[in-house]
């Protein structure tokens, strides 16, 4: 192991490259290699990398503004978050940094909301194998097995339940319950979607029993799964929805989104010093500008279309299991091989592909991949999946 990777906390297992470069759906190392990307930081260049339009903003932002605080408005924070009203359910947004910090917000809004309107009702009820983020209270959101015993005591308030389970849900609901939060797509249990009557029955419940539903569209938001928002595709207006990854194009910003009724944040019960800072909200209103252009989302529509096509076709050749998701966030099973063997061979042939769970390999390409490069993935992994 080169010893100037020391330095770096061993969190994750990292191959042995130093990325440079990236253009579009494609990377370059330290040694000049190209890498066709179809994880692209984890769906987060939603116009793939260094695009001209967050390149250019970034840049001329820059020069502008970088920082006045967030105890002032600056410009592109007002036009930016008008642009997520204008074309979404909500009445307001709270800017922050990642969608962890986004989810906090929602978590500490119901909290508040509950307090407010309930009678201190403080509980969440969130899903087996949900992901919401890495921060204390955002872990113990989430439904990740491994994460459980080694950072207690967590946070109380959340009752775990099976994802697409209504009948769970319902008698999982007390008096002391202030909200139910869901992924509408599952990204990190292997990109699973919630059944449109699942969704629309929580709506339901939330209605009936006076909670709020939030959706985590970290990974499902900003036209990754062929919609702008996910949960526009299911009919339903949520309560209250967070946004991280595709937002920024690649820069670090994420959002809180709610309706004005549980907009019940008080002057200084949630803030941080880079919320709403006009260098991120500047790229994040270009990328914007580029995904409600009216004929973009048909673009990303077609695109799913055609991938899924080919993942079927692959999997109906090298006997793998099913392919799910929608638009550009897709899976597919990979029966009884290993994923991550896959993605490890896929590497060695220069394409990125994610593995989420043990038997899932995630696509999350960038939004504008051409079919050439869709072609060369599945190439790759055909090739890939010949040598097992
Ligand atoms: N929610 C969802 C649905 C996610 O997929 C992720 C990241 N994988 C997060 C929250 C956490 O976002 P971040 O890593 O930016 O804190």
């Amino acid at each position: 192991m080169n010893k100037q990777f020391d330095a770096i906390m061993p969190i994750t297992p990292r191959p042995e490259i130093i990325f440079e470069q990236g253009e579009g759906s494609w990377l370059y190392d330290s040694q000049g290699e190209k890498y066709l990307d179809c994880v692209q930081g984890w769906a987060v260049n939603t116009l793939g990398h260094c695009s001209p339009i967050v390149t250019n903003a970034l840049t001329q932002q820059a020069g502008r503004l970088i920082n006045a605080s967030p105890a002032f408005y600056n410009g592109p924070m007002v036009e930016c978050a008008n642009k997520l009203i204008e074309h979404s359910v909500f009445d307001q947004v709270f800017f922050a940094n990642t969608g962890s910090e986004a989810n906090e917000g929602a978590i500490k809004l119901a909290r508040k909301w509950g307090k407010v309107h309930k009678d201190g009702a403080y509980k969440c009820i969130t899903f087996d194998g949900a992901f919401h983020g890495r921060t204390l209270t955002t872990m113990a959101a989430s439904g990740k097995a491994a994460f459980a015993p080694m950072f207690e005591p967590k946070t109380p308030g959340f009752t775990k339940v099976p994802y697409n389970d209504l009948g769970a849900v319902a008698e999982a609901i007390d008096a002391e319950t202030v909200a139910i939060m869901l992924e509408p797509i599952q990204g990190e249990a292997g990109v699973i979607p919630a059944d449109p009557e699942f969704i629309n029955g929580l709506r339901a419940l939330a209605d009936e029993h006076d909670l709020l539903l939030v959706v985590d569209e970290v990974q499902t938001g900003i036209a990754r799964t062929g919609s702008l928002f996910a949960y526009e595709s299911y009919g339903i207006e949520p309560d209250i929805m967070t946004l991280g990854k595709g937002l920024g194009g690649g820069v670090p910003i994420s959002a809180l989104l709610a309706k004005a009724s549980c907009c019940v944040f008080e002057a200084g019960e949630q803030g941080g010093t880079y919320n709403g800072n006009p260098l991120m909200t500047a790229v994040s209103l270009a990328v914007l500008n580029e995904v409600t252009r009216p004929d973009f989302l048909v673009g990303v529509n077609k695109r799913s279309e055609y991938l899924t096509q080919q993942l079927m076709a692959l999997s109906e050749q090298f006997g793998l299991g099913n392919v799910r998701g929608k638009g550009l966030l897709l899976a597919i099973d990979t029966g009884e091989l290993e994923s991550a063997k896959i993605a490890a061979e896929c590497l060695q042939k220069k394409l990125l592909i994610n593995a989420p769970q043990q038997h899932a390999l995630r696509f999350m390409p960038a939004l504008n991949i051409s079919y050439a490069e869709i072609d060369q993935a599945i190439e790759i992994m055909s090739e890939v999946l010949s040598s097992l």
